[in-house]
């Protein structure tokens, strides 16, 4: 197997590539998706059976029952799953979702994807997923605890910070963390901060966490211009999104020197979202004094304020040179891409699945440069390494220290997708994927797995 961050790419793997896997016409679920994604690029990499075999699926899942005494006094059986892709790399990463529709499905995708992450932006992790179906909204503190803690004591055995590390994820959050790591601690008798990553910085954290994720992905776009010979000052984009990616990507592209025009979010009141623009350029302080925690803006505010109120999906129609998705998944679709303007040179995926795979068609053909989500999102689950790697040394950083190797590991991904890209006149995304699932191959093979 060859070192794929550098693959020796022969025309027939790129023919095969090109004849790659007809669409089921059943409808996919999440896993499905995360299949055939895997074995389009298996096939352009021309792995061997058994290596695709073993990374199609999850090496280990663990399917759960965790009874919880309600506030009543009756007990609830929840279900609960931990799912570990692959830790060829090393143990793995996954936050543990809360969802009334969770499904192992659902969850075996997502660990797949975790995987994939921490391999593009290598960091020595697998990937890892977990999960329990409940709905934290019709669950009081106690009972939550109460879930948090039976989780921990089901999987005890199978995680820990030398082989699986949980994290937040939808609906979870560094109180739930806590309440993990307080029973896993219990139950080995120790102090294991590194066991579990999301957590409060005075509680073993890492400084800079929160802006992670923005600044990675401007981390990434700074190396995008710099390629092409673009000054950000000269730049402006619009942003799907004023959560927490959105904002500290602004913060720092601001910083920069680009100008951000036009900002869209969810308004609760109304139930649709609106586009706020300022062709001067927003500001974003004054939108952030605006804004409630959930990254909603108050339109009376916005408007008094000279903001011209659009309609929600207006983000993406703006004539300007940078696109930042950064709010939910299937927004740029086989519908909305005809809506980019030809002004627009490179699109950067702040969420998750923002694009739909015909429109990457589209965006591959025009010539517009794509940043994918799990390499220009990576600096979450990065900084989560840097807490991990903190936790265990029980040894904190500086945020400046932090978010300088941030950018040291942000901008290698991005150049070795970007060389790649260039070299085999690859899409982005493909590229990416192409480096990330190379190296798990390979190291499966060094371990003599496969
Ligand atoms: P958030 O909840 O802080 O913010 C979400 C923002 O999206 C809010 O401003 C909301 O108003 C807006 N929004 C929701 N629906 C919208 C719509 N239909 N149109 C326009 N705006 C809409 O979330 P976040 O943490 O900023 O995450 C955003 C995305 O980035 C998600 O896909 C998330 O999975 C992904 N992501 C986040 C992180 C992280 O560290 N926070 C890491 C990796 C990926």
């Amino acid at each position: 197997m060859p070192e794929t961050a550098t693959p020796e790419v022969s025309a027939t793997k790129k023919e095969r590539a090109e004849a790659a896997p007809a669409k089921k016409s059943k409808p996919l679920n999440s896993f499905d998706i995360a299949q055939a994604q895997f074995d389009k690029v298996a096939e352009y990499l021309a792995l061997d059976p058994s290596t695709r075999e073993l990374l199609r699926y999850p090496l280990r899942e663990y399917h759960f029952a965790i009874p919880a005494r309600m506030d009543d006094g009756s007990i609830k059986i929840f279900r609960g799953f931990r799912v570990q892709h692959n830790d060829a790399r090393g143990p793995g990463k996954g936050g543990i979702r809360f969802h009334p529709q969770e499904t192992v499905d659902t969850v075996r995708a997502l660990s797949m994807w975790m995987t994939w992450k921490c391999a593009v932006v290598d960091i020595p992790l697998g990937g890892a997923k977990g999960g329990v179906i409940c709905d934290p909204h019709n669950l009081s503190q106690r009972e939550q605890e109460q879930i948090c803690r039976g989780w921990v004591r089901q999987v005890v055995k199978n995680v820990g910070p030398i082989s699986d590390v949980p994290a937040p994820d939808v609906m979870t959050n560094a109180q739930h963390m806590l309440w993990m790591l307080d029973e896993f601690e219990e139950i080995r008798g120790g102090r294991y901060p590194g066991f579990i990553t999301g957590k409060p910085v005075d509680m073993g954290g890492s400084q800079g966490r929160t802006e992670a994720t923005g600044y990675g992905l401007v981390f990434t776009l700074r190396e995008a211009l710099k390629e092409r010979g673009i000054k950000p000052e000269s730049t402006t984009a619009s942003v799907q999104g004023f959560g927490n990616v959105a904002q500290y990507a602004i913060e720092l592209y601001s910083r920069l020197g680009g100008k951000v025009i036009a900002v869209s979010c969810w308004d609760q009141g109304d139930q649709v979202s609106y586009t706020y623009r300022k062709m001067s350029g927003v500001d974003l302080d004054q939108l952030r004094s605006m804004a409630d925690r959930f990254g909603g803006i108050d339109k009376n505010k916005a408007k008094a304020a000279g903001y011209e109120m659009l309609p929600g999906d207006a983000w993406i129609e703006q004539k300007v040179d940078i696109l930042i998705p950064a709010a939910i998944e299937n927004q740029i679709t086989g519908d909305t891409v005809g809506k980019i303007a030809p002004t627009v040179r490179i699109i950067v995926e702040g969420a998750n699945g923002p694009t739909t795979p015909d429109a990457d068609a589209q965006i591959h053909a025009r010539g517009i440069l794509l940043i994918p989500d799990f390499l220009a999102n990576a600096g979450g689950v990065t900084c989560s390494y840097f807490e991990q790697v903190q936790s265990n040394m029980n040894y904190f950083w500086e945020k400046d220290e932090v978010l300088g190797k941030l950018d040291v590991k942000m901008t290698t991904a991005y150049m070795a997708v970007s060389e790649l890209a260039r070299r085999e006149n690859l899409y982005m995304r493909d590229a990416a994927y192409a480096i990330a699932i190379g190296r798990v191959a390979k190291a499966c093979h060094e371990r003599g797995w496969v």
